[in-house]
């Protein structure tokens, strides 16, 4: 009985179809009561079917022809349009150039992706999964509760093998395991990511740097660390496979004297030993087809002082960020705003050229504070801020002047400015630190950051307020900036 029924309701739909003419049936995804279909933003791309009136010709959606089988029936595999707004999946069955049906199914793209969307939509994704970084400064993290260690340029495509928690769990090559923040990356269609070949490499030095490039198709996730002799720079290039014939030196080049490359399971390392210390920094970026690593230079003899140094001093926070609030009600941000222009007079008058990251009460991005030394070519980025612990730290325990650092290179300078800070603010030994903070990530200069006092310690947060303290921390500074200069190189 119920099959008697099939075939006649067949039968029925069928001869609807064939009297109205050419037809389009849109079967995924479902339109429910005229609403648009709301995708999360962690797709990228989804599919759409249905059928068409068997015979037709010629079927696109937007824009892009879809195959259709005998049968008419259609599968397609499209990109989600990257835009915010309402947009839709135009369905139009040609005949020639003559449109003689069409659909329209709108569409639009979760406004506020969160980790939970992604965590509920990951049984649409299958693994592995090729992904691309798309926002800058983003990070990839040893473990989903690691730390993070790599900083992916926008472009790199990365392979994921999980989903957890907010987090791809990443195969940076060869089962060397990451994670990454759903939110720093798209998905792609592609489900195997190849290595990517590094080619021949060349050394050639201009005025203020010494550079060498590899050619290098796409970025890829790196990790670079200064030799603790600091003599070497090592870089760890992931899912790379070395195709290095040859490496053209320049015998006259006073940094770089030999590059060493090892194929490792995960990649390839690549140590560029030098025959002088990588103190001022270094840069490594992809452009235009090929990796360079640019060290800077070391100081000529004889200018081993501040003299024309070019310091950027950040004051910590300012405008909606207060930073911390002590008891009294003094804000970060103005002390360290205060603290940064005496610091900038004082390192004046002994001849370095120094600019502030904020010289008022503004808002402004920690990366934007990075940026504006790296444009001045900065010798230094100091960063000023007053300390404060988390809630579930006693206030009481703790007090004093700390100071951090995070590249290798940057240590022989924080350690000479965390003694003449000490000797200057004659508050307890907080600590050195090697810490993983944006402000002194950056490679490109010598980077610190000093923790004052604490503000929410009332007797500390009692000298902050007074100009003759900040003026004794930024002489002590100054004093320590000489110190520094006189034996980097
Ligand atoms: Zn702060």
């Amino acid at each position: 009985m119920k099959l008697t029924l099939c075939v006649f309701s067949f039968l029925i739909t069928v001869f609807a179809a064939q009297a109205s003419g050419a037809d389009i049936r849109l079967i995924y995804p479902r339109v429910e009561n005229e609403k648009p279909i709301v995708y999360p933003v962690p797709l990228d791309s989804t599919f759409v079917l249905g059928n068409v009136t068997a015979g037709s010709v010629r079927l696109q959606i937007n824009g892009q022809d879809v195959p259709l089988s005998e049968h008419g029936a259609f599968l397609a595999w499209l990109p989600l349009r990257k835009m915010t707004g309402q947009t839709s999946w135009e369905l139009s069955l040609l005949d020639g150039e003559e449109e003689i049906a069409s659909h329209s199914c709108p569409y639009q793209i979760e406004s506020n992706s969160s980790a939970k969307s992604i965590a509920d939509t990951t049984f649409r994704i299958h693994f592995p999964r090729v992904l691309e970084v798309t926002v800058p400064n983003g990070h990839i993290r040893t473990a989903v509760q690691g730390t993070y260690h790599i900083f992916p340029e926008v472009g790199c495509r990365l392979s994921a093998v999980e989903c957890s928690g907010g987090f791809f769990l990443l195969d940076l090559g060869n089962g060397f395991p990451a994670a990454i923040d759903t939110s720093f990356v798209e998905i792609r269609q592609d489900s195997i990511l190849s290595p990517i070949l590094l080619g021949n490499g060349v050394c050639r030095r201009t005025e203020s740097d010494s550079r060498c490039s590899f050619a290098l198709a796409e970025p890829v996730a790196w990790h670079s660390e200064v030799s603790s002799d600091g003599q070497t720079l090592v870089l760890d290039l992931f899912r790379v496979a070395s195709a290095v014939n040859r490496i053209r030196y320049d015998v006259e080049d006073p940094l770089i004297r030999d590059i060493v490359w090892e194929q490792k399971p995960y990649g390839v390392t690549l140590s560029l030993n030098c025959r002088n210390k990588v103190e001022r920094g270094y840069e490594i970026e992809w452009r235009e087809d090929s990796l360079r690593v640019s060290i800077r230079k070391p100081f000529r003899r004889g200018l081993n002082n501040l003299k024309g140094k070019k310091i950027v001093v950040d004051a910590g926070h300012g405008g909606k960020s207060t930073g911390a609030i002590g008891p009294l009600g003094t804000n970060e941000k103005d002390v360290t705003l205060k603290w940064a222009q005496i610091l900038k007079h004082e390192l004046e008058d002994c001849g370095a050229v120094v600019n502030l990251t904020r010289a008022e009460d503004a808002d402004l991005g920690l990366y934007d504070r990075i940026d504006t030394a790296r444009k001045l070519n900065a010798d230094f980025l100091l960063s000023l801020h007053c300390n404060a612990l988390p809630d579930n730290e006693n206030p009481l325990t703790r007090h004093g002047s700390s100071t951090y650092y995070y590249q290798s290179h940057s240590r022989s300078a924080a350690e000479i400015l965390h003694k003449a800070l000490l000797k200057a603010s004659g508050l307890p030994d907080d600590g050195l630190y090697d810490a993983n903070l944006a402000l002194v990530r950056p490679t490109l200069f010598p980077s610190v950051l000093i923790e004052g006092a604490y503000i929410i310690y009332p007797p500390e947060e009692e000298q902050l307020q007074t100009e003759a303290f900040l003026r004794r921390l930024s002489k002590g500074l100054t004093h320590g900036l000489t110190e520094y200069f006189k034996t980097a190189r």
